[in-house]
């Protein structure tokens, strides 16, 4: 018997190779005054840029160096409300469409950010919608185009939450791969994890759905098959598409059925350490995935629903890794592990991470939304013992 579940996702999805020609034509139906927030090196897209400058749009210009400040879209919100943006772009990565979010959002919400903002705010609920949001990614990961919410960093608090809402799922995501083309190798390898980390942990989450299945066990597979291709040779169009898909379907998923430990970890750890994102979950995965097998196999769990069903997930995971070759949980993770070593992610410490940073970031990882869609409730030894095994290997 099916439950019931809810499904959302972007208005409309534009994919496919050389699409981002029809961002003019895209962006006019939305009005002609248009926020564009853009990364640090907006001479990347400068082509794209100039042809929204002569698609007869009044055009606001805003860059975001790094992940996004809480601070810095405020100040890019009020920039939006003066001009009346009509719609807001970002052309970016993950850092610049949350921010491309965050200030849609902000513009038609006046007020502090921290009112809005989960945790660590007031965690009020937008009370005017976001404005439309075209995202437009370049890298292969976050799948962003596809989530209801922002990751922000707050300083102050070394930390990264989310604001969100409903209407701050993009309008219009247009994902074209050969925007991702000019990515080196340790960003394709470190987006390209997050990507699997982020179709991995919803398939494994408690409120995983059928629909978020398919997307996950499908977009699995293409990572397992384009990613190394992709880091090896960045000009393999055909494994960036891959990617690029499997990065999509990776937010249409998480965005609909949470994700997990990893992830409760990456927020907290993403806020204290210069760390990328991706090369945070990466660190993590193999470890995530041990620490919820354990769990699985306690006695205390080992024959009830929530126990079995995650054998028969990580199963699965296994089949979807090794292209059908193999299908026990030791498996899933070697396979898991493999890849991560293989694309020369190092372990935590390499980041930054001390024995003495685990407790306050296994406390911070307790308090998240992540948290709730992991398959099995952690206490913070357990998640403490996780943070120690990923100190030292991936
Ligand atoms: P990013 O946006 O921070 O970009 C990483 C680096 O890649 C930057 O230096 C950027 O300039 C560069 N870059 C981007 N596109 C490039 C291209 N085509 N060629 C060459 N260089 C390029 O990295 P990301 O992993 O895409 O995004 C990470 C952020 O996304 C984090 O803040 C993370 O918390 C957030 N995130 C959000 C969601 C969500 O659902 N909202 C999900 C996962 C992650």
């Amino acid at each position: 018997m099916i439950g019931s579940f809810d499904f959302a996702t972007a208005g409309r999805i534009l994919f496919g190779q050389g699409r981002v020609k029809e961002l003019v034509r895209v962006t006019r139906e939305f009005g002609t005054r248009v926020f564009l927030v853009t990364g640090g090196a907006p001479e990347r897209h400068a082509g794209i840029i100039e042809s929204l400058k002569g698609g007869r749009l009044e055009l606001e210009q805003w860059s975001v160096p790094g992940e996004p400040l809480v601070a810095d879209m405020e100040a890019a919100a009020r920039k939006a409300r003066q001009m009346q943006a009509m719609v807001v772009i970002g052309l970016g990565g993950g850092s610049v469409i949350d921010a491309a979010k965050a200030i849609a959002a902000l513009a038609a919400n006046e007020g502090p950010a921290l009112d809005y903002l989960e945790v660590v705010g007031r965690g009020l609920t937008l009370t005017r919608p976001a404005l439309p949001i075209i995202a437009v990614p370049t890298t292969a990961g976050t799948g962003s185009e596809a989530t209801r919410n922002a990751v922000l960093c707050v300083p102050e608090k070394r930390v990264k939450v989310s604001l969100r809402h409903i209407s701050m799922l993009p309008s219009v995501a247009l994902v074209d791969p050969e925007l991702t083309l000019s990515l080196p190798p340790d960003i394709t390898a470190q987006t390209g994890l997050d990507a699997l980390t982020q179709l991995i942990e919803p398939y494994l989450s408690c409120k995983a759905t059928p629909t978020t299945d398919v997307l996950c066990r499908m977009g699995i597979m293409k990572v397992s098959l384009a990613l190394k291709t992709a880091f090896s040779d960045g000009s393999r169009l055909a494994a960036r598409a891959e990617m690029s898909l499997a990065s999509l379907w990776g937010g249409m998923a998480l965005a609909n059925s949470g994700l997990g430990v990893i992830h409760a970890l990456a927020g907290p750890l993403g806020g204290m350490f210069q760390a990328p994102h991706g090369a945070i979950c990466a660190c993590l995965l193999g470890h995530g995935l041990e620490t919820n097998l354990e769990m699985a196999r306690s006695p205390l769990l080992r024959e009830s629903a929530s126990g079995r069903g995650y054998m028969q997930r990580i199963e699965a995971l296994a089949s979807d890794l090794t292209q059908g070759t193999q299908h026990s949980a030791d498996a899933a993770i070697g396979a898991v592990r493999e890849l991560v070593q293989s694309l020369e992610i190092p372990p935590l410490s390499l980041w930054g991470v001390a024995e003495a940073d685990i407790p306050e970031i296994a406390a911070k990882a307790l308090q998240t939304s992540s948290m709730k869609g992991n398959p099995f409730a952690l206490s913070a030894p357990d998640i403490e013992g996780l943070l120690h095994r990923s100190l030292l290997s991936t």
